[in-house]
Order: structure tokens, then C-alpha cells, then sequence
């Protein structure tokens, strides 16, 4: 007689517990082509800045030289970096309704970038900024030597982050608490009139301290993923402050995502894009990185907030399938070359406007350069 055997029942390992069953692949149709638009704009950007800084540089000779040299015309471009005199004159306008008579470029490319951080996320970090550019291509070198970058724990992380808001706030007090008219004195003084000069003579005639603390920035950008920008910018924190009020984020279809993490993996931000439904964190730069790696049909999107679709919309399509994906995000997505279309509109239509209404010039006469400019180094505040 045959003899029966009860089969065992065996407690099931924990690493074979049930997981959540796979759901399948649509795959995108279309190839993301958001990196290389974002780094031919980054780039245009970089030479821009290479072109405002050697047309300064000439500038600056020519009075340095007591006119021997070519003149050049003074690049007012030059004053985007100059973003604490970019704040000073915004709230002289916003108190006044006046616009400054120096660096009020500085003041247009101020609102140029916020206005671009309220439309698009903090786009000016990732697409525009040429430290960002550098900072980017620095991790990306220290990842192809080392195969990795490093990330910080989190009791360390989040402490360096709050620096740059820490000095953001340092700037803000400062420009929040001078009045208009102390504003205006400080501009229309010699240290506020040559500023910019200051600012290359830095760099031109920079002394060991500064080479090693650049130095050691630019070794740490190597190994960290944009070191300043992470934990020091103060520029980049305003942007991203005012990103939060973006109506385009990255936005996230559950029903669509497979669950890979592959976006979480490549975030340079470090976010976890792969466990949220839209990205509100101040540190999302728009670079669409993750937009870009994401295989699956309408999973990841920079985008308007999704459509709501009604329940007889709903009901007419497949649910949970790519149809319904595809309806959310139907004209809600920001295509990369939205972005660039957006980015130019605002920026050569503040600057545009500017230049029409003569606030774009730093009005100061050939004289009181000539006499200002060849001795820069000794006028401080
Ligand atoms: S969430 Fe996406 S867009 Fe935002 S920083 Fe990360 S990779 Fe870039
Ligand atoms: S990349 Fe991210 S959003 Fe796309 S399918 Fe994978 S986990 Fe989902």
C-alpha cells in the first residue's frame, strides 16, 4: 500500500515573500532628446559668458592703459554676475518705481531668472548658469574616473544644504534693510560704480588663499554631484525658493511607472523621483535627467499639472492602461524645446525691453571711469 506523505509546509524565506507583481512595460515610443538640447543651451551660455568676459577684460585694459588700448563697448551682460546689486536695484525699483543709473542690468537679469525659476523650476540652474555647466561636467568627470560620485549621509547633507539659505538670508537682510536712498549712495559710489572690476581683479590678481579655496571647490565638485550648488549657492537658493511656486514640475504616473528606480538612480539632485508623484523639493533643477532615462510611456513627465479626467472619460478608456496615461498628460507635458522657447522669450524680451527703455546701460560717463578704473583696488566698502 502506498504510503502517503504529507508535503511539509515550510515558513516561506523572507527574501521570497510575495513582491508587488510586475507591471508591464510600455515602452516610449519617442527618443528623449532633453540632454542634448539642455547641453547645447548650457553651452551657448558658457561661450556667451567666455564672450562678456574677454570684452570686459578689454574694456577694463582700455582705461587701464589710459586709452593706448581699442576701445571696446562695456558688455552690460557682464552685471548678471553681480546678483547682490541685481537685488539692490530691484528693491530700489520696487520702492521708488525707478530705475537705477548703475547695473541696472544687473537688476533685469535678476528678474529674467526668477521669472524663468517661477515658470519653469529652477531651469537657470541646470540649463543657464555657466557654474552650473562646470559643476556638472566636473561630477561627470570624477564619475568616469572613479565610477561613482559621493553622497553624503543625511545627518550631513541636510545641515551643509541649509548653508546656502543661511547666506541667502545674510544677503537678503543686508539689501531688505538698506533704504532707498541708501541704496542709491551705495550704488552711485565708487566702490558700487566699479563693482564688476573689482569682481575680474579678483580673479585676474587672485592671491594662494583664493587659488587654494577654488582649488579645493573644484576637487570637491569632482567628487561630489554640484558641490557649490548643493551646498553653497546662494543665487541657487532664491531660485529654488521661487521654484516652488512653478506650475511645471516632474511629475510622476503611477499607473505608467514601472517601478525600475532607474530615475531615482540618475537624479544629480539625489531626489527620490521613483517613490513621489510630483517633484515639489527645492532642489529639482528641471534638468529632466530623469525625465530622459525613464523607459516606460507617459511615466515621467515635466509637466502642467495633469488632467483631470472625468469618470466617463475614464470609463471610455482602457483604466490603468496607456490610454489613460496618455489622456492625463496629453498637452500637459513641457517638451524640451518648450523649454528653450520659454527661456529665450523671457530672456531676450526683459532684456529687449530694457534696451528700448534705456535701462539696460550702466549710465556713467568715459571720465569718471578713467579716473575710477585704473585704480579699482583701492576703493572698498
Ligand atoms: S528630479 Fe529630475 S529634473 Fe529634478 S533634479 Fe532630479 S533629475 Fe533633474
Ligand atoms: S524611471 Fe522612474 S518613473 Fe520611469 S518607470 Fe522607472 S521608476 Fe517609474
Amino acid at each position: 500500500m502506498p504510503t502517503t506523505t504529507a508535503s511539509p509546509v515550510a515558513a516561506t524565506p523572507p527574501d521570497k515573500l510575495p513582491s508587488k507583481p510586475k507591471k508591464p512595460l510600455v515602452r516610449r515610443l519617442l527618443q528623449d532628446r532633453s540632454q542634448q538640447v539642455r547641453h547645447a543651451v548650457q553651452l551657448a551660455f558658457l561661450a556667451l559668458n567666455a564672450w562678456l568676459a574677454i570684452e570686459f577684460l578689454l574694456w577694463v585694459r582700455y582705461f587701464e592703459s589710459n586709452g593706448q588700448t581699442r576701445y571696446f563697448e562695456r558688455p552690460a551682460g557682464v552685471e548678471g554676475w553681480l546678483p547682490i546689486a541685481g537685488l539692490m536695484n530691484l528693491k530700489y525699483f520696487l520702492v521708488t518705481h525707478h530705475v537705477a543709473a548703475v547695473h541696472p542690468a544687473a537688476m533685469v537679469l535678476v528678474a529674467v531668472f526668477l521669472l524663468s525659476s517661477l515658470l519653469l523650476k529652477k531651469t537657470f540652474c541646470s540649463w543657464l548658469c555657466p557654474v552650473g555647466t562646470v559643476s556638472e561636467y566636473l561630477w561627470k568627470l570624477g564619475h568616469k574616473l572613479f565610477g561613482r560620485n559621493l553622497t553624503l549621509p543625511r545627518w550631513l547633507d541636510i545641515p551643509l544644504r541649509s548653508l546656502k539659505y543661511l547666506l541667502l538670508g545674510f544677503f537678503l537682510y543686508i539689501v531688505i534693510s538698506m533704504s532707498a536712498d541708501g541704496l542709491n549712495d551705495f550704488l552711485l559710489a565708487p566702490f558700487g560704480i566699479i563693482a564688476d572690476v573689482k569682481m575680474l581683479n579678483f580673479f585676474r590678481h587672485i592671491g594662494t588663499i583664493g587659488i587654494a579655496v577654488l582649488a579645493t571647490f573644484v576637487v570637491l565638485s569632482v567628487f561630489i554631484k554640484n558641490f557649490w550648488c548643493r551646498f553653497l549657492c546662494p543665487y541657487g537658493a532664491l531660485m529654488g525658493i521661487v521654484s516652488t511656486f512653478s506650475p511645471v514640475k516632474i511629475r510622476r504616473d503611477a499607473d505608467a511607472c514601472i517601478d525600475c528606480g532607474k530615475c531615482n538612480k540618475a537624479c544629480p539632485s539625489n531626489l527620490p523621483v521613483d517613490q513621489l508623484v510630483q517633484v515639489r523639493s527645492l532642489e529639482c533643477t528641471g534638468c529632466m535627467t530623469c525625465v530622459a532615462v525613464c523607459p516606460a510611456e507617459n511615466a515621467l513627465q515635466f509637466a502642467l499639472p495633469p488632467h483631470r479626467l472625468s469618470a466617463g472619460e475614464v470609463s471610455g478608456l482602457e483604466v490603468s492602461g496607456p490610454a489613460l496615461s496618455a489622456a492625463r498628460w496629453s498637452h500637459r507635458t513641457v517638451q524640451p524645446r518648450m523649454v528653450v522657447v520659454v527661456l529665450a522669450i523671457v530672456f531676450f524680451g526683459l532684456i529687449g525691453l530694457a534696451r528700448a527703455t534705456g535701462h539696460w546701460q550702466t549710465h556713467i560717463s568715459r571720465d569718471i571711469y578713467m579716473q575710477l578704473v585704473p585704480h579699482a583696488d583701492d576703493y572698498n566698502h
